[in-house]
């Protein structure tokens, strides 16, 4: 069967998600919008969707070598992702191994603290309500999902974090902390999706403690672009560069 983009399933605020001809599978378009605080600091950015899209294909084929299940399929071509369908949970699964951000702002934490174990921290994903932080009891009481979900999406994210941690370092990068979601496949399981990017990641230059993520938008800098360019220059191959025809 030859697969066929359809209707407009999801539109975010930096992707779309499309329904196609197999009900199992979506096509998620990456976008060169860029947004913060809740949506109100918005701009679009030449290339972006572009980039993420690679960057985030890299970090899921390498987790799923790493055995961690992923909605990822393929890249049709940059920009456009095959994924298999989940139904997303609103949760926003945000492990932190260094100090910075909103957790600086929030409590008295030393800026570039480094937590072992990282910490994990779950938050609401509303725009309505702000993103609140959440517990236990609220993540039950509100149905969100099941105290075996959490232990789950627990295991899985220390996971995530090592094998990206360790995959960074090499390439002189350092995850600060990152967001990500998960979602529930047709069998139930707790399934790795959405993207990991400079946008929903803290990356760091090792050396210089440069920052090569969505904190350069955030704090009004013009050299974002350049950044996520330096992130995809760093942790592609020369066969992944060959492919989507990189020459840098
Ligand atoms: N993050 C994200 N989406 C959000 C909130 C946070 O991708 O809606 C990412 C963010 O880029 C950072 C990490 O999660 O890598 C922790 O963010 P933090 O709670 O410090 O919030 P921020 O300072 O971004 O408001």
């Amino acid at each position: 069967m030859d697969l066929q983009i359809g209707d407009l399933l999801y539109k975010g605020k930096a992707k779309d998600v499309y329904q196609t001809n197999d009900p199992e599978l979506v096509i998620i378009k990456f976008r060169d919008d860029i947004t913060a605080g809740d949506g109100k600091k918005k701009d679009k950015l030449t290339k972006k969707g572009y980039y993420n899209s690679i960057i985030s294909s890299k970090f899921f084929e390498l987790l799923e070598t790493s055995r961690v299940k992923t909605q990822y399929i393929k890249l049709l071509e940059p920009g456009l992702m095959l994924s298999h369908r989940l139904d997303m949970l609103p949760l926003e699964i945000i492990i932190r191994n260094i100090a910075a951000g909103s957790l600086v702002r929030k409590f008295p934490f030393k800026s570039r603290q480094e937590f072992e174990p990282p910490i994990i921290q779950i938050d609401y994903k509303s725009d309505e309500y702000h993103d609140p932080m959440l517990n236990d009891d609220i993540i039950l009481a509100l149905n969100l999902s099941t105290q075996e979900e959490l232990k789950r999406i627990r295991a899985i994210t220390l996971r995530i974090n090592e094998v990206l941690k360790g995959f960074l370092k090499d390439k002189d990068i350092i995850l600060t902390d990152f967001k990500i979601e998960y979602g529930k496949n047709y069998r139930g399981e707790i399934v790795l999706g959405d993207e990991i990017s400079p946008d929903t990641c803290r990356l760091w230059d090792a050396q210089t403690f440069d920052v090569l993520d969505k904190d350069l938008f955030r704090k009004g800098e013009s050299n974002v672009m350049e950044a996520y360019q330096q992130v995809a220059s760093r942790i592609l191959n020369s066969e992944d560069k060959n492919k989507w025809n990189l020459n840098f």
